[in-house]
């Protein structure tokens, strides 16, 4: 690929125009009252809002959502099998979702990482589409060096997965697209999607990107999530910066993300990062030392909720504390399950804090929201019998934005504390 045409600088789209827009289109037309969420633009229409369906769409074809009364609202997809029976895309009548119409939603995108973000380092990694926040429900695109890993969420966008993924090497050029389908997505949406390349090379594993001062060796193919926390990018930076040993305790540290940035910055000489995942302490560890900082972390392979307990029963203590669980509520109905777990965790952390010492509490759980979670840390710290500030209110790095008109995909929350 030349200097000029690269992931980093992307060369002009080449744009055809489809008949979609032509042809006669089916129409989904939904009950009276319920069409008010979807003129304030939210992409998720289900089946109990939808009255009739005039035309035979078949699974991915494009549709116009009307209101009770006929007039257009939407373009959107149409897949029955899925819950959200219509995802919406296009708000003009006269923009329907040709190859035009999603080349520009993925410039927007791109341009956002790019030019107003400058997340541009060759080596890194970024999230270049999330999905409803950035017009595409269905669609995820996560960038690892010159490397990209697509996710497909829904079948209408899988449905368009040749222009969509030739868009991408057009615009991009990456050495390779490598597609990955997450848990249960097949089943939610009745998707035939199975892993493996899509474009050029499969990925090297492990893929070394460079985040802030820190090396990282990731496995796209395996590693959890997309292979690495992205979301959490600005975070680590952010406890590079602020959490000081000398003892310092990662919990749920996957590759080792958050420990391996405080050793980095000198702050601390004994760090212990715990995890239950054996191939996730093997990735840490081997991160360690290519960052020079092994003798200064220790991983340990244990489960996370029981090891806290037993670090306050040989009281332990520790300067800064990073707890990072994986998502603990699925669905609306834990919430009360998961809050029970937050508070748990948070409660047994404090404890284990030296006077001045600095919590970064994390929550990945959508469903729990700020004042859930504030309320939480309120309880953890009368259980703890602690006084404990809020420092910062934190969410997800911004190439995980949130579009207002679907606060849903925000779910990452971050919170630094102080104990005193
Ligand atoms: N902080 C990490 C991301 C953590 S993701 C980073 O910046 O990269 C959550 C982690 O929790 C995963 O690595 C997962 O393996 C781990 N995990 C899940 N259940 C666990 C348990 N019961 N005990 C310990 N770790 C657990």
């Amino acid at each position: 690929m030349s200097e000029s045409e690269s992931v980093l600088n992307p060369p002009p789209a080449a744009v055809t125009v489809s008949s979609e827009a032509s042809a006669i289109v089916p129409q989904v037309a939904l009950k009276v009252r319920r069409a008010l969420p979807f003129f304030a633009r939210h992409p998720w229409v289900f089946e109990g809002a939808i009255h009739h369906i005039k035309g035979d769409p078949q699974p991915g074809d494009a549709v116009q959502l009307r209101s009770d009364r006929g007039e257009f609202i939407a373009w959107g997809l149409f897949n029955p099998d899925s819950n959200i029976v219509v995802r919406l895309y296009s708000w003009d009548e006269q923009i329907p979702l040709d190859e035009t119409f999603w080349s520009a939603r993925l410039d927007a995108a791109l341009s956002l990482r790019r030019d107003i973000l400058g997340l541009n380092d060759p080596d890194g990694a970024a999230r270049l589409v999330y999905s409803e926040s950035d017009g595409l429900s269905g669609l995820i695109v996560d960038r690892y060096r010159d490397w990209l890993l697509v996710q497909f969420t829904s079948r209408a966008l899988a449905s368009r997965q040749e222009l969509l993924v030739r868009l991408l090497q057009e615009k991009l050029q990456p050495r390779g697209i490598w597609l990955r389908t997450e848990k249960g997505i097949r089943e939610a949406e009745g998707l035939t999607l199975s892993d493996g390349t899509l474009t050029g090379n499969a990925p090297d594993r492990p893929l070394f990107i460079q985040e802030h001062d820190v090396r990282y060796g990731v496995d796209i193919v395996e590693g959890q999530k997309t292979g690495f926390f992205l979301d959490q990018r600005d975070n680590r930076l952010l406890a590079s910066g602020v959490l000081r040993g000398p003892k310092v305790l990662d919990l749920f540290c996957y590759s080792g993300g958050f420990a391996l940035n405080i050793a980095k910055a000198g702050h601390a000489k004994d760090i212990l990062g715990v995890d239950i995942s054996e191939s996730a302490l093997t990735m840490a560890r081997a991160n360690a030392e290519l960052n020079g900082v092994g003798p200064h972390i220790r991983f340990e392979k244990a489960d996370a909720f029981k090891y806290i307990e037993e670090l306050v029963k040989q009281g332990e203590r520790f300067n800064s504390i990073i707890l990072d669980p994986p998502k603990m509520a699925r669905h609306r109905k834990s919430v009360p399950e998961a809050i029970r777990g937050y508070e748990r965790l948070n409660r047994l952390a404090m404890m284990l804090l030296e006077p001045n010492g600095l919590l970064l509490t994390c929550s990945c759980s959508g469903h729990v929201d700020q004042m859930m979670f504030e309320e939480m840390l309120a309880a953890a710290a009368a259980g703890a019998g602690r006084s404990v500030q809020i420092l910062e209110r934190r969410g997800p790095s911004a190439d995980h934005p949130t579009a207002v008109s679907c606060l849903e995909n925000h779910y990452l929350k971050c919170y630094l504390c102080r104990l005193i």
